[in-house]
């Protein structure tokens, strides 16, 4: 299909929604209408949950925010009518957080779905759907989770947010790569409004987000469920660790201040107000009753800088295990002490079924070569291979806590992965070299990776991997029970149709009490 046909679908999909998006939406967004950018939930407690929106009539708009609070009227219903509100109050949108609004609503009854919207003036916001968590202690039948990540706009159209909307999950986890920082990137989509230069300073993070929130399909996602997210590189500058970027910027941090602002500015998260963001505790513990626990990390704000990196550059490499024996530097941290404590005691404390980690990247060691390991194995020092110390330490805290139903969630590696972890990748499963968990990388919403030639070869030299799929864009999903968590995962048939159909890739199924990814 030539590029302009395929926009006019990407087009023509848009207005449909738009057409039948109900009454709230039926205004389609114009200059003056001031929800552009839709709802969100999102962080759900069994008696709370977070509701956003920010007041912006045209996502496109590059001038400043007026300088005035905005006063809005938010409420909460248990039908889609609002014949029956259960809450509701106002909020302040402050143009010093871009007029975002983060309203914490509480009282609500766990283990409920509620209906929420904010009314500014005579406009009304479209209408979320969200749900809180089940009470402590009781034990769900059945969570179904999305999970995504890696949306780069350029790179396509979000038709996987249409389908995990239309899977109408309890919970959409998105594990980074929510946006893409860089300049421009050769559109797939003539209707498409290129994304402009890189990101650097708040305004510019803010726009690139009310491009990104600009999609349809990725507000019905937002509208679908609550959210618990965190971020990866591309929210701040490609490959950065901690407080060093690429180019080894001297402002790195007034930049990373900046991203970190407009990522909150954006989400559904609960935060305690913040007087700065040079730095901010992202990580954050779930319960969903007894049934699971979620623990969300954050593996770029605390790590250590990659090793062995090239003179005069940050970021990432490729590198042997031979040349590089900083790698085993077990100083090297990926989530920082403090972040492995608070891990470790979450584990430690669970009563869960399913202990969920979700993350940004693949864990599973994996070569480029072959195993076992010999010195011309290369690894990527971006992801968990490039901190293979503090890896051991995560599976060994992991195996320590006795936590139960060990689940690794991923992204940003653009590949649907399916893999076990056990202690020493090297050797055989054994008493000793336990298998200790499942991952689940869940592929990417638009962005492209390697060819599935290379992926076939990665995956045969790394025989722990099940499944590795870098050629198709997706999403997983989840479905966990007391006795088994089934992982779904969904591919598209084309990217680049907003409409496009969607096909079951795989399913693999974890038994409780015994990880390991059982293909069914
Ligand atoms: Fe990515
Ligand atoms: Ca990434």
């Amino acid at each position: 299909m030539d590029r302009a046909r395929r926009g006019f679908l990407c087009q023509a999909s848009r207005l449909a929604l738009l057409a039948t998006a109900g009454t709230a939406v039926a205004r389609e967004p114009s200059k003056k209408y001031p929800f552009s950018l839709g709802v969100a939930s999102g962080s759900p407690l069994p008696n709370a949950v977070i509701l956003w929106t920010r007041i912006l009539a045209d996502p496109l708009d590059a001038s400043p925010p007026s300088p005035l609070a905005i006063k809005v009227r938010w409420e909460v219903a248990d039908d889609e009518g609002f014949r029956h509100i259960v809450t509701k109050g106002t909020a302040i949108a402050l143009p010093a957080l871009a007029h975002s609004v983060h309203v914490d609503a509480t009282g609500l009854q766990p283990d409920r779905w509620y209906f929420y919207r904010f009314i500014l003036g005579d406009a009304i916001s479209p209408v979320g759907r969200t749900r809180t968590a089940p009470a402590a202690g009781s034990m769900p039948s059945m969570l179904k989770v999305a999970v995504g990540s890696c949306q780069h706009w350029e790179f396509g159209c979000y038709g996987a947010h249409r389908h995990i909307a239309r899977a109408a999950p309890d919970l959409v986890a998105f594990l980074g790569d929510y946006i893409y920082e860089w300049g421009p990137y050769q559109l797939h989509h003539p209707e498409k409004v290129g994304s402009g230069d890189e990101c650097f300073n708040l305004s510019q993070y803010r726009r690139r987000y009310a491009q990104y929130k600009s999609d349809l399909h990725l507000q019905a996602s937002h509208h679908a469920a609550p959210w618990i997210v965190t971020w990866d590189d591309h929210e701040v500058a490609n490959d950065y660790a901690a407080l060093r970027d690429e180019r080894l910027a001297d402002d790195f941090a007034q930049r990373r201040a900046a991203a970190y602002q407009a990522f909150y500015e954006h989400m559904p998260l609960r935060l305690p107000a913040q007087r700065s963001f040079a730095n901010v505790q992202m990580y954050q513990r779930y319960d969903w009753g007894r049934l699971a626990r979620f623990h969300v990390l954050d593996d770029r704000q605390y790590r250590a800088v990659q090793a062995c990196t090239p003179p005069d550059r940050g970021g990432s490499s490729s590198v042997s295990r031979r040349d590089c024996p900083a790698l085993f530097d077990p100083a090297r941290t990926m989530l920082g002490a403090p972040q492995e404590a608070w891990l470790e005691q979450g584990l430690r404390s669970s009563n869960a079924s399913w202990n969920v980690i979700a993350q940004q990247t693949l864990m599973a060691q994996s070569s480029y070569v072959h195993l076992p390991d010999p010195p011309t194995g290369r690894y990527w020092t971006d992801g968990w291979n490039g901190y293979p110390v503090a890896r051991q330490r995560l599976l060994e805290s992991l195996r320590a806590s006795g936590a139960r139903g060990p689940l690794v969630l991923s992204g940003d590696v653009h590949t649907f992965y399916a893999a076990e972890l056990r202690a020493d990748i090297n050797q055989p499963v054994s008493r000793d070299n336990p298998l200790i968990a499942t991952e689940f990388c869940a592929g990417s919403v638009t962005s492209s990776s390697r060819p599935q030639a290379s992926t076939d070869q990665f995956v045969s030299v790394n025989p722990h991997i099940k499944l590795g799929r870098s050629d198709l864009r997706g999403f997983a999903l989840l479905e966990i029970s007391p006795d088994k968590t089934v992982t779904h995962l969904v591919a598209l048939d084309d990217v680049d149709q907003a409409d496009s159909p969607v096909f079951g890739l795989a399913d693999f199924m974890v038994e409780a009490g015994r990880p390991g990814a059982l293909r069914i």
